[in-house]
């Protein structure tokens, strides 16, 4: 986490990763799942930005989108992915296979559906060296070497010679992101990569990434349901719920002072915080709906303890809800806070938003 070096980033660059008002939707039988439903965001160099919620939020799909891998019933609906300068979603499936994996790589939850397990460590490390930087031979057996000691896999020469199968879970993650480094990418999206290792092995993976990061000026996409990882590696965060982002802000802004009546419940759900009257832990009953209908209303509503009549009936716009220079923006009918309730509903619904030029 490096807040002061995001907020200097911000000030005078452009981001590498510009999401904006990305539709993505999923035809089924019975219905259309608006996954992903009107988001924006953006990421700079250098700076990890967080996409938080529960499962069933939207996360995946959205990183899904940027990658341009949503496949039938699903469909990019309408949007901008600008990515240094050049819109994603007008590329070719040809220009996307190169940079997938090359300017923008990719790591999940689970390391082996990025191994192929009857190819050693090493084969795989230089077909990656091979395609994207165009390295054979010694050259690429170097490299490989040499991206192997920078995820700090010890006994690099050996390692290289051995399975996926013969790696622990934490060291198949290592080479993963060796083999998304490969490619020198700008960008890297993590989704949800510590979530199936242990809380030790997942620290040193988020150690790992912010040494990375630091030595090649990364932007980092990291998703992830847990807010405490969120506290451990991201520089700004966005809160995600049924396929909306209904709260952006810089980290330590964020854990302060949330906003959003949802960003409230997930912070009061971290164990060791907010412990209520009888010492248990508050969590946000019920589940994420399905976002199969249009956004007339507030998708938290059914579950917010703050809901009003008009959460049914009002769609929340993300409105300015930071000190001052802050960004930070929420989409909850209580804000603008400094106006009567009734004058903020008005605004929220005849469409002003206050997303400014973020
Ligand atoms: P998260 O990663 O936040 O847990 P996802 O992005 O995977 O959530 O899913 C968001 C929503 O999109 C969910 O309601 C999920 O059921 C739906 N969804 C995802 N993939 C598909 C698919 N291939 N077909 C239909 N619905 C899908
Ligand atoms: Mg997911």
């Amino acid at each position: 986490m490096s807040t002061d070096q995001s907020t200097k980033t911000r000030a005078d660059a452009e981001p590498i990763l510009s999401v904006e008002n990305l539709r993505t939707a999923f035809y089924t039988d019975k219905e259309v799942i608006r996954a992903v439903d009107g988001v924006s965001f953006d990421i700079y160099r250098g700076e990890t930005v967080g996409i938080v919620g529960e499962s069933g939020s939207g996360k995946s799909v959205t990183a899904r989108s940027i990658m341009r891998l949503i496949d039938s019933p699903g469909r990019i609906e309408n949007g901008r992915i600008m990515f240094d300068g050049e819109d994603l979603i007008e590329k070719s499936p040809k220009q996307m296979r190169s940079i997938r994996g090359g300017s923008i790589a990719m790591v999940f939850q689970d390391p082996l559906t990025s191994l192929n397990p009857v190819y050693t460590v090493g084969n795989q490390i230089k077909e990656a060296l091979r395609l994207h930087r165009g390295l054979s031979g010694s050259k690429a057996t170097q490299e490989a070497i040499e991206l192997l000691e920078a995820v700090g896999i010890p006994d690099a020469n050996r390692r290289l010679r051995e399975y996926p199968h013969q790696f622990s879970g934490g060291m198949r993650q290592r080479a993963v992101i060796a083999m998304a480094l490969a490619c020198d990418p700008e960008l890297l999206i993590c989704d949800e990569p510590t979530t199936a290792l242990d809380v030790t092995i997942q620290a040193q993976i988020l150690e790992l990434l912010e040494e990375l990061q630091e030595e090649r000026d990364l932007a980092i996409m990291f998703i992830t349901h847990d807010m405490g990882v969120i506290a451990e590696i991201a520089d700004r965060v966005n809160v995600m719920y049924a396929g909306e982002i209904i709260e952006n802000a810089p980290v330590v802004e964020l854990f302060e002072s949330p906003k959003h009546p949802y960003t409230q419940g997930l912070l009061n759900s971290i164990p060791g915080q907010g412990l209520g009257e009888d010492d248990r832990l508050s969590t946000i009953e019920g589940d994420v709906p399905t976002p199969n209908e249009d956004p007339t209303y507030c998708r938290f509503a059914p579950r917010c303890p703050k809901a009003f009549d008009q959460c049914d009936v009002v769609h929340p716009k993300p409105m300015s809800v930071g000190s001052d220079d802050t960004e930070h923006l929420a989409a909850c009918l209580l804000y603008p806070e400094d106006i009567s309730t009734d004058e903020a509903v008005a605004i929220h619904r005849d469409g002003n938003t206050q997303r400014g030029d973020n």
